[in-house]
């Protein structure tokens, strides 16, 4: 199989129109079996819920290409899973665990060519989603629903080594206390676009989200989940119930027990505590780890390990997971899908 001509470790994270996409609908009561199509435009009814009432959820996972050649997923079942509580959450029909991984399955074989080689830097992205359509105007779930996956090739995160950067507090809000935040649907990232746009143009990479209720907690680093390293080696990541519950998040807790012998907890984490931390970081499986520098609170800047290097344990935390999701390091029992 001929690889594209493409100058992968360059690559951004940009859409690029793959051969195939995956597609499959729901009618009358039931899933259909799902095709590969070559056409990546979808044509759908005006009244559709997915574009008025926001009935849609979405999911994102990547595929690596491993040293022997294979190429593999990282637990596509927990996105499977996660998509499943998005779409009751919404009212939208369940896709099986299955019919999602294989899915992902098809469109990364149909689309092998794409799929950067191993060493590269780059992945291959993979975006799921389920949207209400059909002929509807009134607000409640709709008649028809399609389950489609894309995909395409994305740039390494870090171009030219892994550095951190700095968060700044906002006063808005992405969700409510018990809304949509713990569930991947289109309503919370369409109400993080204002403030994200804010904290760029004051120089920050996004802004900080405090838990909605009292503000007065850590809930998410933009569209990532925050972890810090505790002064005595313990690795926290806030408890809550308007963050969205990352996988990377989960994996580095496991990680962090398993591989690196460190207490991995979860708890509240206030804005007014983090000089507790001596490392902070966002993660989620964009970047897998994006280190923090600093974060900018009521007009100061608070900054961890340091604005210009990366600290120790987030360094063992990266090279531990992307080398696990990468093939080159043991993964524990379940978390790698081997694409066959
Ligand atoms: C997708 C997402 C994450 C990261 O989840 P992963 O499963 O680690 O990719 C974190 N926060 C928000 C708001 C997200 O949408």
């Amino acid at each position: 199989m001929q690889k594209k001509d493409i100058k992968w470790s360059e690559l951004g994270f940009s859409y690029i129109k793959t051969d195939k996409r995956y597609i499959s609908y729901w009618k009358d009561g039931k899933w259909d079996d799902g095709q590969l199509v070559e056409d990546n435009k979808i044509s759908i009814s005006e009244g559709s819920t997915c574009l008025h009432y926001g009935q849609e959820c979405f999911e994102g996972l990547k595929a690596y290409s491993t040293k022997d050649g294979g190429i593999q997923l990282f637990r596509p079942d927990e996105n499977a899973k996660r998509m499943q509580n998005s779409c009751e959450k919404v009212m939208m029909p369940k896709v099986p665990v299955e019919k999602f991984i294989d899915a992902c399955m098809q469109v990364v074989k149909a689309n092998e060519a794409w799929v950067p080689p191993y060493g590269s830097g780059a992945t291959f992205y993979l975006r799921p989603y389920v949207i209400g359509i059909g002929d509807n105007i009134g607000v409640k779930p709709a008649p028809e629903y399609i389950f489609g996956v894309f995909g395409m090739p994305v740039g390494p995160y870090f171009k030219g080594g892994m550095n951190p950067v700095n968060f700044v507090t906002t006063d808005e809000d992405r969700a409510a206390p018990h809304g949509t935040g713990k569930n991947k649907v289109g309503g919370n990232y369409a109400a993080s676009l204002h403030s994200h746009h804010d904290a760029v143009a004051r120089g920050f990479a996004d802004c900080i989200y405090l838990d909605p209720a009292t503000h007065s907690k850590i809930d998410e680093v933009g569209a990532a989940n925050f972890f810090g390293i505790t002064k005595d080696n313990k690795f926290i990541t806030p408890h809550s119930t308007s963050i969205l519950p990352s996988i990377t998040r989960i994996s580095l807790m496991q990680v962090a027990k398993d591989y690196l012998g460190m207490e991995a907890i979860e708890a509240d984490v206030f804005i007014d505590e983090i000089d507790q931390f001596a490392e902070a970081g966002a993660c989620g499986t964009a970047a897998v780890i994006t280190p923090i520098g600093g974060i900018e609170h009521k007009g100061k800047m608070h900054v961890f390990h340091s604005e210009t290097e990366v600290g120790p344990v987030t360094k063992k935390l990266y090279n531990t997971l992307y080398g696990i999701q990468m093939g080159d390091v043991e993964a524990p029992e379940g978390w790698i899908y081997k694409v066959q």
